[in-house]
């Protein structure tokens, strides 16, 4: 991809969201270390149910080594792999205390000497809790880098290292978030939202999906529900699983009532809850957010 490609996707991305986060909750650099050695193999949503209660009784070595192993197991069961990440957690805290007085080194050496910790988790950690501009390469990244071809390579060290390269200096910083988020909500692995996509024009991908394949089939013998490609969007639009996504809620609220939608995780778990939406509920919402927030 040429440079000026790569800059002009970035400040697309940038656009869409201004102020990107990862969606592992912690609250210090201890408990986000945790998460992102909990979260390999799992989901953030999963990570997130199991750490809420275990980092209100422990959020830092000291208190994770006095909860001890198997209260850790009870917290993080539902989490696969939990005992192999339990015995890990223990010991990575245990090394804190002893070789760093309690904190999380800002090394990438260092940190990857800690059991369960690999290049990945160094750099998430590195980049969220120290501000360094690193770029974990997860599975999305690594999806996201080869389609587009803004940083192609067969391995993950490979693809980080061609985005080191790539991707502009001021983009460093925020460009992990960007690249995660973006493959997971529209470059998706089975079926990505191409027509949606905001970097449609500068992705090199060949086979880009069109509206028609965007679209959902309807079942056979059944009538056709409501097609977000098709039918006009309107307030009475149901917020079906299917389309309940950050760039649909985008583009609504944009159409609807000219709002530029930034990107918030707490509104997103708001739409994406069980309970039944349409857009106008999403639309009064979503303003009512806005006006609260000025008003403090
Ligand atoms: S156009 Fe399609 S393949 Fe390319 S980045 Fe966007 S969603 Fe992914």
């Amino acid at each position: 991809m040429r440079k000026k490609d790569i800059a002009a996707l970035f400040d697309r991305l940038a656009e869409a969201m201004p102020a990107p986060k990862g969606e592992l909750e912690y609250v210090n650099p201890y408990t986000l270390l945790v998460a992102v050695a909990l979260s390999a193999q799992a989901t953030d949503v999963s990570v997130n149910k199991a750490t809420r209660g275990l980092f209100q009784e422990a959020d830092s070595p000291e208190k994770m080594l006095a909860l001890g192993e198997g209260r850790l197991k009870e917290h993080i069961k539902t989490i696969g792999l939990f005992n192999t990440k339990a015995k890990n957690v223990m010991a990575l805290s245990r090394l804190l205390i002893e070789h760093h007085g309690g904190a999380v080194p800002r090394d990438r050496e260092a940190l990857e000497k800690l059991p369960g910790v690999g290049r990945k988790t160094a750099n998430v950690v590195l980049n969220i809790a120290f501000g360094e501009p690193t770029i974990a390469v997860d599975t999305h990244i690594f999806r996201v880098a080869n389609r587009t071809g803004l940083a192609p390579g067969k391995t993950p060290l490979a693809v980080e290292l061609a985005l080191e390269k790539a991707v502009p200096a001021e983009r460093k910083l925020h460009a992990h978030h960007w690249l995660i988020l973006h493959g997971r909500y529209v470059c998706k692995a089975r079926k990505p939202d191409c027509p949606a996509c905001v970097v449609r024009d500068y992705c090199g991908f060949k086979a880009k999906t069109t509206l028609e394949a965007a679209a959902p089939k309807a079942a056979k013998g059944k009538r056709p529900g409501f097609d977000w490609h098709r039918d006009p969007i309107t307030r009475e639009t149901p917020v079906t699983t299917t389309y309940r996504n950050t760039q649909n809620v985008r583009r609504f609220l944009k159409a609807a009532c000219g709002e530029d939608f930034v990107f918030d995780r707490a509104f997103m778990r708001w739409v994406k809850d069980g309970s039944r939406k349409t857009m106008g509920d999403v639309a009064d919402e979503w303003l009512r957010r806005q006006t609260r927030s000025e008003s403090r």
